[in-house]
C-alpha cells in the first residue's frame, strides 16, 4: 500500500510530494494535465516562496532556466511613488516570476527524483473509503482505463475547483464574495522588474518573466460582463488610465501570445483534513491573485503538511488524524493574515488620506521602504513599519 496518493501536480501537489518523497514515504501523484503545459495564473513568487525553493536546492535550477530576479519593486498610488526592495527571506532579496509551464514540471521534476511516482493524463474521479467512511484511495481514469489505488493518506491539491474536496465534503469553513477580475498579456521588448500602480476602481502591474514581460490589469467583480466583452480594449485602457507611462513603453512593443483572464477568484478557507484526507494549495485555500501569495502559500502549506504528516503515515490511524487536525489549526494561524491583507487590497477602495501620508512618509527612507515591501510579500506587518523614525517623519 502507498504512503499518499496527491491529486495534482502543480505548485502545491508536487512541493507536497516532493517533501514526504524525501521524508523517505511512498508517495504516487496523479494528475489529468501533461506537463509541460500552462494554467492560468500569473508568476510572481514572494520571498517566502522564494527561501522555499532555495531550502529545497531548487532556486539555481529556477535561475538556470533564465528567469530574471526581480530586485526592485515600483509602486504608485496617487502620485506617490515608492521604490526600492524588501529586506528578504533567508538572505533571498529578490522575487521571481517564473512562467508555470517551467515551474510545474521544475518541481513535478523534483518531486520524481526524489522518489514520488508521477502519472500524467490521470483523471480522479472518486475516493475510496473503509466501512468507517476513512478515506484508504482514489479511483479514476488513465489512458482510457479505469484505475484504483491506495494509500493512507489522500492529498488533494487540484486546485480551486477541487474535486477531492467536494468528494471528501469538505465545508467552506470561512467564505467571502470575489472581489475582482483580472487579465493578463505578455510583451517584448518592454524593460520592467516589478512594478504595482493602484488607483481607485483599478490595479496594474507589470513583472519580468521568462522572455518577455507580463502586463496585468485588475477590475472590480461587478464590472467583470462589461470587461469580458471586450477583454483586449479594457485590459490597454486601464493601463493607459493607471500607469500612463508603462502604456507608452507598450506602443513599440510586441504583443505575443493571447490574452487570459478570469472573474472567478473565489475567497474561501475548506476544512484542510479529514480521516485519511487532506487538502493543499488551492484546493484548501484561495483567495484574489491581487497580491500574488497563492504560490508562496502553497509552497507554506506542503512543508507544513509534510512536518505534521511525516513518519505518521504507517501507524496508529488515530495519531494521523490528530496530526492532520493540527495540520488544519497551523494553516489557519499562518494564512488568515494574508487572506485578510488580500480582501483588503482586493477591495480595490480610495486610499486613505492617512495611507497616503504614511507612503509619503517611507518613500524618504530606504530601510522604511524595504519594511514596506516586506508587508507587500507577506513577511512584515504594519506594526513592523511603525519605528521612532517613521514617527519622526511623519
Ligand atoms: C489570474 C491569476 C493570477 C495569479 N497570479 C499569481 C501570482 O502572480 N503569484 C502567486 O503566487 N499566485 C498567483 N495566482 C494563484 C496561483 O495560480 C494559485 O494559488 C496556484 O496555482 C495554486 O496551485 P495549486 O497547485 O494549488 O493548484 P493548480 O495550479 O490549480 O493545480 C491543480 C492541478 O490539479 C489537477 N487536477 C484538478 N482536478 C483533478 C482531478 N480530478 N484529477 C487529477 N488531477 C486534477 C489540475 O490538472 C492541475 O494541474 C494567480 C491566480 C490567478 C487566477
Amino acid at each position: 500500500m502507498l504512503d499518499v496518493i496527491v491529486v495534482g501536480a502543480r505548485v502545491a501537489g508536487s512541493a507536497t510530494a516532493l517533501q514526504l518523497a524525501r521524508a523517505g514515504h511512498r508517495v504516487l501523484v496523479l494528475d489529468r494535465a501533461t506537463f509541460p503545459s500552462d494554467t492560468l495564473s500569473t508568476h510572481l513568487i514572494h520571498q517566502p516562496g522564494v527561501a522555499a525553493l532555495a531550502r529545497w536546492g531548487l532556486l539555481d535550477e529556477l535561475k538556470a532556466t533564465g528567469c530574471p530576479p526581480l530586485e526592485r519593486v515600483g509602486y504608485e498610488v496617487a502620485g506617490i511613488r515608492v521604490e526600492g526592495c524588501g529586506r528578504g527571506v533567508d538572505g533571498q532579496r529578490a522575487a521571481y516570476a517564473p512562467r508555470r509551464h517551467i515551474l510545474d514540471p521544475l518541481l513535478a521534476g523534483a518531486a520524481a527524483e526524489a522518489g514520488a511516482e508521477i502519472r500524467q493524463g490521470c483523471r480522479v474521479t472518486g475516493l475510496l473509503r473503509d466501512t468507517t467512511g476513512r478515506v484508504v484511495g482514489v479511483e479514476g481514469t488513465h489512458a482510457g482505463r479505469a484505475f484504483r489505488e491506495h494509500a493512507r493518506l489522500v492529498i488533494g491539491a487540484d486546485g480551486m475547483r477541487s474535486t477531492v474536496a467536494g468528494l471528501a465534503g469538505a465545508p467552506a469553513t470561512v467564505e467571502h464574495p470575489r472581489l475582482t477580475c483580472a487579465y493578463y498579456s505578455y510583451w517584448q521588448d518592454v524593460p520592467a522588474d516589478l512594478e504595482l500602480y493602484e488607483a481607485p476602481d483599478r490595479w496594474v502591474a507589470a513583472v519580468a518573466t521568462h522572455q518577455a514581460t507580463l502586463v496585468l490589469t485588475y477590475f472590480p467583480q461587478s464590472r467583470f460582463e462589461e470587461v469580458r466583452a471586450d477583454a483586449e480594449h479594457h485590459h490597454l485602457q486601464q493601463v493607459r488610465a493607471t500607469a500612463p507611462d508603462l502604456y507608452e513603453r507598450l506602443q513599440g512593443a510586441t504583443q505575443v501570445e493571447r490574452l487570459r483572464g478570469t472573474g472567478d477568484q473565489q475567497n474561501y478557507f475548506r476544512q484542510a483534513a479529514g480521516p485519511g484526507w487532506a487538502l493543499v494549495g488551492d484546493a484548501g485555500h484561495h483567495k484574489d491573485s491581487i497580491t500574488a501569495r497563492g504560490i508562496s502559500d502553497a509552497f507554506l502549506q506542503a512543508e507544513l503538511l509534510a512536518r505534521h504528516v511525516g513518519g505518521r503515515l504507517d501507524g496508529d490511524p488515530a495519531i494521523l488524524d490528530e496530526a492532520l487536525a493540527q495540520y488544519g489549526k497551523d494553516r489557519d494561524a499562518a494564512l488568515m493574515p494574508g487572506y485578510e491583507a488580500t480582501l483588503a487590497v482586493g477591495r480595490l477602495a480610495e486610499q486613505h488620506p492617512q495611507r497616503l501620508a504614511l507612503l509619503r512618509a517611507i518613500r524618504q527612507d530606504s530601510e522604511l521602504t524595504s519594511i514596506y515591501f516586506d508587508m507587500v510579500a507577506g513577511t512584515a506587518t504594519i506594526g513592523d513599519l511603525y519605528t521612532p523614525k517613521l514617527l519622526a517623519l511623519l
